[in-house]
């Protein structure tokens, strides 16, 4: 989310949607993931049924949103959209479920935030389809079952973990999304690129994939702004000679590291002596969200082994120090 913040809305989101994959066939990468799904769906259309509730976890931009448009589509069915945190009251989740249309899937994204009240009808909605919700207060108060059409449920979140396990247990399908491979992204950076209609070298290419973290949003963002530096200080095709001045210009560095990565890391080194140290003390020390390290900084830098967990917290391994050229303490 941090590459998105203060840009530009409209436009851009519409090319977003464009550059959605819409199907199981253009969805690049995550092969395991895909295979499933696809024998899941095909199952549950030959049925004539609705396909099992799918929960997708992993970290943010990787994919989970766009998988859940894919499965509606795929399925041939609306896809209704929500999130944990919008869905307040008991009350709010009936007035959804109900104006499903038989075999809809319904998205929850951050499934996790979903306040426990809302949680508790939620079971017997994905368990039976059925509603058992009460309404008023005090004596008039009166608890009503209603019958639901039979929808999927696909539900997103960053850390499985945070699930409650009657949620986590009711959902027959569980898959983890997994960083992408550098050549994965290049070919995401490519079809990118392709319905950017822009052009792009092919060292251009690889550079880009290789700084975008395994994660196909940031491979977006990065390309939105390279785009924006070729077109004003070049003449409009993405060389890599421009991608490298523009991230570096956008403080991404070679591996795609950022200045909070960068940040956070120095903090631990420098402040910390390599740790352990605590993830609370981190945050405090650099001034960011705890949540917002673990959920988006931490997963991949323990991803490439640039820290590790410990019983006593999080530590600095020989492989950051190199990467800042810094030697390593004894
Ligand atoms: P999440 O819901 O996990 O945060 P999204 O589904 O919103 O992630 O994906 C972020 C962006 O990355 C989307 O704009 C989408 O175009 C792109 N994207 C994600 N996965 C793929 C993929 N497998 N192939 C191509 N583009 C992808």
């Amino acid at each position: 989310e941090r590459m998105m913040s203060g840009e530009a809305q409209g436009t851009e989101e519409a090319e977003e949607f464009s550059l959605r994959p819409h199907t199981l066939g253009q969805y690049i990468g995550q092969t395991t993931v895909k295979e499933n799904l696809r024998v899941f769906i095909e199952a549950a259309t030959m049925r004539e049924e609705s396909l099992d509730h799918v929960l997708l976890y992993g970290p943010p931009g990787l994919g989970k949103t766009t998988l859940a448009m894919i499965i509606a589509n795929e399925m041939g069915v609306q896809l209704r959209t929500t999130s944990g945190p919008a869905i307040e009251r008991p009350g709010d989740l009936a007035a959804i479920l109900t104006a499903l249309e038989p075999g809809d899937v319904l998205f929850i994204d951050e499934i996790h935030r979903l306040p426990r009240a809302v949680e508790e009808v939620l079971y017997p909605a994905m368990e039976d389809f059925f509603l058992d919700i009460v309404i008023g207060k005090g004596p008039s108060a009166r608890s009503i079952k209603l019958d639901l059409p039979p929808f999927t449920l696909v539900g997103a979140t960053t850390r499985a973990g945070m699930l409650s396990a009657p949620l986590r247990d009711r959902f027959g399908v569980m898959s983890r999304l997994e960083y992408y491979t550098e050549p994965e992204l290049r070919e995401i950076v490519l079809r990118t690129a392709d319905v950017m209609e822009v052009e792009i070298m092919n060292d251009a290419s690889y550079e880009v994939a290789r700084r975008s973290r395994g994660t196909p949003r940031i491979a977006n963002r990065l390309l939105r702004r390279i785009r924006d530096f070729a077109q004003v200080k070049g003449d409009g095709s993405i060389s890599s000679f421009i991608t490298n001045e523009a991230l570096d210009l956008l403080q991404v560095d070679k591996l795609g590291l950022d200045d909070i990565d960068h940040k956070l890391l120095k903090a631990m080194i420098e402040r910390f002596r390599g740790g352990p140290v605590g993830l609370d003390t981190i945050a405090a020390t650099i001034g960011e969200e705890s949540h917002t390290i673990e959920d988006v900084y931490e997963p991949y830098l323990l991803q490439i082994g640039f820290i590790q967990r410990t019983p006593r917290g999080r530590i600095v391994t020989p492989a950051a120090y190199q990467h800042f050229h810094m030697e390593v303490p004894q």
